[in-house]
């Protein structure tokens, strides 16, 4: 067990009332815990007053390896001392290296990787690179998607919470959710996945030329509340898509690197491959690393252009990634979400069965969620206890996530090493906190 070192600095209650005024105190997402993490150990926090929580969320499904894994701290510090920075002007080590292993775990022809800072920045790269390569303008995401903050980020993305009133939304179309919980076509229906598909194409025929530049998609939406697709949606999504004329992205930012446990990438559960896949959070185990990912054909577009990143693909952060891979492989990390996805999810079925607010659980692997309703028959969303229960968890020592249009669904995504003590130790809790909340 670790025990953390002391912590002497100021508390989450000093530095509020002292600095808030620094600290965007407008936005409400930020800081809106009323709690200073000061240590990380793999799964563990602690805070300013010396209380353990176990991260369920994993810093917002990206500690994949845990906090501070002493494999990817020593890494990092290696490469601080040796070599910081070098800007994509030139080369370092690091990053043929870490391209060459991120592509060994790509299908097909996706090869080619471009290093940003953010999810956000690999969407925008991503839409570029498409409209670049097709030569044309629309795109269609999902409604309920979250793609990032940034001005390609909200435009793709379709959730009011997520969206400034300003424009920014590109030239982006929004289809369909195949959110089978809430939508027309629920988990009975066996056609589901094609009837939801046919969206993209009805999108296409009435909000566009006919030909559009790409369609993009997370494997199972994150921000949106862990929302799962029928088999065959993404199928014909592509179909539709390539029919006019566009390229189809994959945004893994949530779903990578083994979260969902039957395959390395999310969109592998579902039978395609995309042809532009981005990725950001578990990458870099919380670094600031992300990736674009695509064909040397769509590649070959970019050849004669201009285009920079300052940081892209720094050595430390590539040295990160690199040790990342390595934790993953050696640990076995997406056999471990498969076996504990299982054991929560059989769990929290048995907490469905007990409290009557929990009206949805799905998910795959160490990615998995419970929808809160008022009542079962109308689904009313039930946001207020869904925001007790995520109070009542911390309280307990656990720290779980929000999402959904509503904020009515509790959302885990816990580092990918964690142990079966700890996925019961997240069913215990969550049974006390439910049974508080109700
Ligand atoms: N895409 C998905 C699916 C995400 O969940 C997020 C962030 O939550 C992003 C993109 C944006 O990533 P970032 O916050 O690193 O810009």
């Amino acid at each position: 067990a670790h025990t953390p070192a002391p912590y002497t600095g100021p508390s989450a209650g000093q530095v509020l009332a002292q600095r808030r005024e620094f600290l965007n105190p407008g936005i409400i997402t930020y800081y809106k815990h009323p709690i200073m993490i000061v240590q990380g150990k793999m799964q563990w926090l602690w805070d300013d007053a010396g209380k353990r929580y176990l991260d369920a969320l994993g810093g917002i499904v990206t500690v994949s390896v845990g906090h501070c894994h002493p494999h990817v701290v020593a890494a990092a510090h290696q490469q601080n001392e040796l070599l910081q920075h070098a800007t994509t002007l030139y080369l370092h080590p690091n990053i043929g290296e870490f391209a060459e292993k991120l592509a060994s775990t790509l299908p097909g022809d996706l090869k080619v990787c471009y290093f940003v800072n953010s999810g956000s920045e690999a969407n925008d790269l991503a839409l570029l690179m498409a409209r670049l390569y097709t030569g044309n303008y629309d795109v269609i995401a999902l409604r309920n998607a979250y793609h990032g903050g940034n001005a390609a980020g909200m435009g793709l993305t379709a959730n009011s919470n997520w969206k400034f009133n300003v424009p920014h939304s590109f030239g982006v179309h929004h289809a369909q959710t195949p959110y089978s919980y809430r939508g027309v076509f629920g988990y009975d229906d066996p056609d589901a996945g094609r009837k939801y598909a046919d969206d993209v194409k009805q999108v296409i025929d009435y909000a566009t030329s006919g030909k559009i530049a790409a369609f993009i998609a997370e494997s199972m939406q994150g921000v949106g509340g862990f929302v799962e697709f029928p088999a065959g949606y993404l199928q014909h999504a592509y179909g539709h898509a390539r029919a006019a004329g566009g390229v189809c992205i994959a945004d893994e930012v949530q779903t990578g690197f083994g979260r969902t446990g039957t395959n390395f990438w999310g969109f592998q559960n579902h039978g395609v491959v995309p042809d532009i896949v981005t990725m950001a959070k578990g990458i870099g185990n919380g670094a600031p690393l992300a990736a674009v990912v695509t064909t040397p054909k769509i590649a070959a577009m970019l050849t004669q252009k201009t285009h920079f990143n300052t940081f892209g693909g720094n050595p430390v952060v590539c040295a990160i990634g690199t040790a990342v891979l390595d934790v993953i492989a050696r640990e076995k990390t997406q056999q471990n979400c498969l076996e504990l996805g299982r054991h929560l999810l059989a769990g929290l079925n048995k907490l469905k069965e007990k409290h009557a607010l929990i009206g949805d659980v799905r998910g795959q692997g160490l990615m998995v969620g419970l929808e809160f309703v008022k009542d079962r028959q109308t689904k009313e969303p039930a946001k207020e206890a869904c925001q007790q229960v995520v109070e009542n968890c911390r309280e307990l020592g656990l720290l779980v996530g929000k999402g959904g249009l509503w904020g009515q669904t509790i959302r885990m995504a816990p580092p990918m090493n964690i142990t079966k003590a700890d996925a019961d130790f997240i069913l215990a809790v969550l049974d006390e906190a439910i049974g508080a909340a109700a």
